[in-house]
């Protein structure tokens, strides 16, 4: 427990010139007035206050702030007056806690419902001195920390309202420790689920991730200071909240989640030194283009001040790097709090300004605009810079992602608005459907019962909502597809053998064929199945004719059965191993990789319908992608379950050394990776080119073994080669 002792001593440590008698007597005063009144903990409600202030000393806030945390809830609470707190405390104490009370009697809606009227009334009280909204948010940090003694349904919406109003308001103050404590603390009360099955799989890699973050910290710091930068380097798992945030954002599972470990570099010396660091590290892995951040000339909104990059680590895995000074850090991590002056009356100092600016924006707004409405849309943008507010054409405000488009915006109103989207208008005007929305727009939406959802769609969506809607549709359009396909190809095939589909159809012999065929399937899942390549169609004709099976023509080999006997010859492949692709949600569908560009798992990939012959899977950027019939593609990706080895070829270019093949082949099986080939051929120069074949069952472990080819001495270049 946090004792009163403790809190002085630790104000005094960082400013010895505090009124401790101040303190000592709010101390005494809540233990009084509190006397008898228990938390729900049981505990007696004193900690309560101790601890609220606690908060704020680990803020380093001035000893009024200090003692108006103290009491901060005898107004609320108990029988205290507001004249007896100003007697015995001072105004500035007594106005803290009066503004304090105002905020609590506040009651927030859903983040949705959110009252424009009560949201004013909450900003204007904080905005009248800072420190009322940070007493607060100490406060709201100690009860979700006490949350578990709330009744289940008091604990989901205080859990919520946290999330909604007070993490955003700790992010747009920059006190980063404070909005990740408190996103952590709702986030685990919000989804107690997602939370324990996280928490199970990561703690089974836990030591790894140990040993991994180590190793790292160890190679940043000793390039660092070889190069004469000294600096800290820390490295932890991110909260949950973020890893889930992630996840569901770019739509992985955790064990893809490569960068759930971040690194920070906390360099001593000037901003300068930031960029050198960086060109160090960009030295030792490789960066990963466009993930690279400049916080440092492009400050963000909230003050905050750093160089983000991600780059390939030492196991070929991404690495997301901070980059920034201690002043950065304490910045990023005390956001306003680090800038409080202790002094009278607000702060006016030119730093200070810039970093109040916007509260005090937000107060003369508050006195122009006479409409909560109107101000609830000035704001917000400040408050909230990842969402976007808009407004139906009724006047009802929905909050979007930002960059949202008037397709986000009809999904948001209903999933049929979505699906049948056809036009938008926005304030008024005709806009495409990838317009991108800004606070405070109309927007109407016109629907067409022609119109469905397009793949184009997705290029531009931004919610979870309409992204997940689009998808499940396009599935099912390409299922139709599909069949229509199918039925097209076994029409043809029975036309040359005299059978009609029609016929087959009425008399149900087709469908008794397809019930044997395909375990719980009917008609139309057989037609999918002779489309993509499952069944051939001239097999179909022949069971139809009661025909045995003819050795000559050979049926397609359905895909498992293929890659068994390739692997078979393997001893360390899985026997259950599939293609390790999922067309369009579904696992079993006769795959080709394409020849012209050897997609690994990892690898962007999209596929293509090709009559009867199944799917063929090309790399996103392939030529061939760009020749194909838009019309015949088809959403395809890697299966997370199954890692099946592929075969790959990469070209070493090296020196003709005595024993560099050696050293390659060593580095390359010391990865895991099984060699099928080897080429070697010399030049004139004494230049070696060694062309190896590898099975590899992902892109991240062949980047890992390229990498580490590299690094042997001799070795000119590593290039895959496609094709
Ligand atoms: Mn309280």
């Amino acid at each position: 427990m946090l004792r009163f002792n403790d809190i002085a001593d630790r104000v005094l440590d960082y400013s010895p010139s505090s009124d401790l008698e101040l303190l000592q007597r709010a101390y005494v005063f809540s233990a009084k007035v509190h006397e008898g009144q228990e938390r729900l903990s049981g505990e007696p409600y004193l900690i309560h206050p101790l601890e609220v202030a606690g908060v704020l000393v680990d803020m380093r806030m001035d000893a009024v702030t200090v003692a108006a945390a103290l009491l901060h809830d005898t107004l609320e609470d108990t029988l205290t007056t507001k004249e007896e707190l100003e007697r015995l405390f001072g105004a500035k104490v007594a106005f803290l806690v009066e503004g304090l009370t105002k905020i609590a009697k506040i009651e927030f809606a859903s983040a949705r419902e959110r009252q424009a009227e009560n949201f004013r009334k909450m900003l204007v009280a904080m905005s009248t001195d800072i420190r009322i909204l940070l007493i607060k948010l100490a406060d709201r940090l100690h009860n979700m920390r006490t949350l578990e003694y709330v009744n289940e349904s008091s604990r989901q919406r205080i859990a919520q309202e946290t999330m909604d109003i007070y993490v955003p308001l700790a992010q747009r103050l920059g006190i980063r420790w404070l909005m990740e404590d408190l996103q952590e603390l709702a986030f685990r009360a919000l989804h107690a689920q997602v939370v324990e099955e996280l928490e199970r799989q990561l703690t089974t890699s836990r030591e790894e991730r140990e040993k991994y973050i180590e190793e790292v910290i160890g190679i940043i710091s000793s390039k660092l200071s070889q190069n004469g930068i000294n600096c800290e380097v820390k490295g932890r798992t991110k909260e949950l909240a973020s890893i889930y945030k992630k996840m569901q954002t770019q739509g992985i599972a955790l064990d893809q989640m490569y960068d759930v470990i971040a690194f920070r570099v906390v360099i001593e010396g000037p901003s300068e030194m930031c960029y050198a660091a960086l060109g160090l590290i960009h030295g030792t892995w490789r960066p990963v283009p466009s993930r690279f951040k400049d916080f440092l000339g492009n400050p963000k909104p909230n003050g905050y001040q750093s160089l983000h990059t991600t780059v390939i680590g030492p196991y070929g895995e991404r690495m997301e790097v901070q980059i920034r000074t201690e002043e950065m850090d304490r910045d990023a991590e005390y956001g306003i709090a680090a800038h409080w002056k202790y002094k009278e009356g607000p702060a006016d100092a030119p730093e200070d300004q810039k970093r109040f600016g916007w509260l005090r924006q937000l107060l003369e707004w508050q006195r122009e605009l006479a409409d909560p409405h109107e101000f609830l849309d000035t704001v917000k943008l400040d408050l909230f810079p990842d969402e976007v507010f808009v407004f139906t054409p009724r006047g009802e405000v929905m909050n979007l992602p930002r960059r949202a488009t008037p397709v986000d915006f009809a999904y948001a109103i209903h999933s049929e608005v979505g699906d049948h989207c056809a036009g938008a208008k926005v304030n008024g005007k005709m806009v495409p459907l990838r317009h991108v929305l800004v606070d405070g727009d109309t927007v109407e939406i016109t629907t067409s019962e022609h119109q469905f959802p397009r793949k184009d769609w997705l290029e531009f969506i931004v919610s979870g909502k309409a992204r997940n809607h689009v998808r499940h549709s396009i599935r099912a359009v390409e299922r139709t597809r599909a069949r229509e396909l199918g039925r097209d190809i076994l029409t043809r095939e029975m036309r040359r053998a005299g059978l009609s589909l029609s016929k087959l159809l009425q008399s149900g012999e087709l469908e008794e064929l397809a019930r044997s065929e395909i375990r719980g399937g009917g008609a139309n899942e057989l037609f999918a199945a002779v489309s993509y390549g499952k069944i051939a169609a001239s097999s179909v004709v022949r069971k139809l004719k009661g025909e045995e099976e003819t050795k000559e023509e050979p049926k397609p080999v359905p895909m498992q059965e293929r890659l068994r006997s390739l692997f078979t010859k393997r001893p360390s492949a899985d026997a259950s191993s599939e293609a390790g692709i999922r067309v369009s949600g579904q696992a079993d569908v006769l795959v080709r990789f394409g020849g012209c560009c050897d997609p690994l798992p990892g690898d962007e990939v999209v596929g293509f319908v090709t009559r009867g012959r199944g799917v063929t899977v090309h790399a996103r950027g392939c030529p061939r992608v760009f020749e194909l019939d838009p019309e015949r593609r088809i959403d395809v990706a890697w299966d997370a379950e199954v890692a099946v080895p592929r075969k790959i070829r990469i070209r070493v270019t090296s020196r003709d050394n005595p024993g560099i093949l050696a050293k390659i082949t060593n580095a390359i099986s010391a990865a895991g990776i099984n060699i099928a080939a080897v080429k070697v051929t010399t030049d004139e120069q004494k230049q070696a080119s060694q062309s190896f074949e590898l099975w590899v069952s992902n892109a991240k472990t062949l980047n890992a073994v390229m990498k580490e080819i590299t690094r042997v001495k001799g070795v000119l270049s590593v290039d895959r080669v496609r094709g």
